[in-house]
């Protein structure tokens, strides 16, 4: 499928060069709230100003055209300009033999079918991501290189924020949706009786729940109750990655032997980037699986 066509499915919007995929707020009758499938909002991208490269170019022998390298009619997306300014600095190809912007998807095609994916280090773009569950962001944290996460805490955050996801399997099968629904409400019945208890306990004194800091009088409650929350407990990231990384995370999770929560989370995010950014994720074709959910596909993995 258009990938372009799968991001309007699913309801992508674009404020301003920053793609989003928001998800719904569902309710329980008796009021708690879930949400379906995971939101993602691109909520920062590179900025470049190769004009400050001006000094810089200006130092070599005038006959190598070097400052001609700021003269090109062809724009490129911030991200892209800087990874082939970075890509193109390794052989001081300034001149006017360089590969030009108009030439950009060759130039990076290159790359890409080479190997050569450190330049892509250089351009990072972060996520606001939500509706995904604890054991979701458990597999996603996992991930280390050239990736930043922030995640909503649970010592810290009150009950007044807690939603819960529900898994892609439970959605179309009435007794497990059903199932889904009483468990939720009766867990956040339980999570605000047990905090309501250990608040009391603490203003009576109990040891183990006592405060040195004012900053600690909630997080000593909320640590405590938030054992009783599960895995389908909904959390919030916000996740930098670079290019390169985001690139391996995107092949690794939307493959069809990832699991399916996190398949939906970053074949979201794929379709943001790919949108923001037709040169760095152009080369990923969007394949549907038989049991009806999509991946990402290139020949050049892991470059
Ligand atoms: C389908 C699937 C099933 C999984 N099942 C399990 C499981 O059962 N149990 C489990 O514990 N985990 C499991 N994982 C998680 C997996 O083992 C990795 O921890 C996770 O995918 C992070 O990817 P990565 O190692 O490529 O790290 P990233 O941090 O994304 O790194 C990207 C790349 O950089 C290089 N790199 C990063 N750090 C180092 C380093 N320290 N030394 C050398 N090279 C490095 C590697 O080439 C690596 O692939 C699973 C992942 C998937 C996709």
């Amino acid at each position: 499928m258009d990938p372009e066509t799968l991001f309007r499915s699913l309801g992508g919007g674009d404020a301003g060069g920053f793609p989003h995929i928001h998800s719904p707020v569902h309710t329980t009758p008796a009021g708690t709230p879930y949400l379906r499938h995971p939101g993602v909002a691109m909520i920062a991208r590179p900025d470049v100003g190769l004009e400050g490269l001006r000094g810089f170019l200006e130092g070599f022998d005038p006959s190598l055209g070097f400052l001609g390298y700021l003269d090109d009619d062809t724009e490129l997306t911030p991200a892209a300009r800087l990874c082939k300014t970075a890509g193109q600095t390794c052989y001081a190809s300034f001149g006017p033999r360089r590969t030009r912007n108009a030439d950009a998807q060759r130039y990076f095609d290159n790359l890409s079918s080479s190997g050569h994916g450190s330049v892509y280090e250089h351009a990072t773009f972060s996520f606001l991501c939500y509706g995904i569950s604890r054991s979701n962001t458990h597999e996603v944290i996992r991930h280390r290189a050239g990736t930043a996460f922030s995640q909503l805490s649970q010592r810290f955050v009150s009950g007044k924020v807690l939603r819960f996801v529900e898994r892609p399997e439970y959605r179309d099968v009435p007794s497990l949706h059903k199932r889904f629904e009483e468990r939720i409400d009766s867990l956040a019945r339980e999570y605000a009786e047990v905090t309501e208890e250990l608040a009391a306990l603490q203003r009576d004194g109990y040891a183990p729940l006592a405060a040195q800091q004012r900053t600690d009088v909630r997080k000593r409650v909320q640590q405590t109750a938030r054992s009783v929350l599960p895995n389908e407990t909904e959390t919030v990231l916000v996740l930098t990655a670079n290019v390169r990384a985001w690139r391996h995370m995107i092949e690794m999770r939307t493959d069809p032997h990832a699991e399916s929560e996190i398949r939906d989370l970053y074949l979201r995010i794929f379709l943001c980037l790919r949108r923001a950014e037709p040169l760095l994720f152009g080369d990923y074709r969007v394949e549907s699986f038989p049991d009806g959910t999509y991946g990402a596909v290139t020949d050049w993995r892991k470059v």
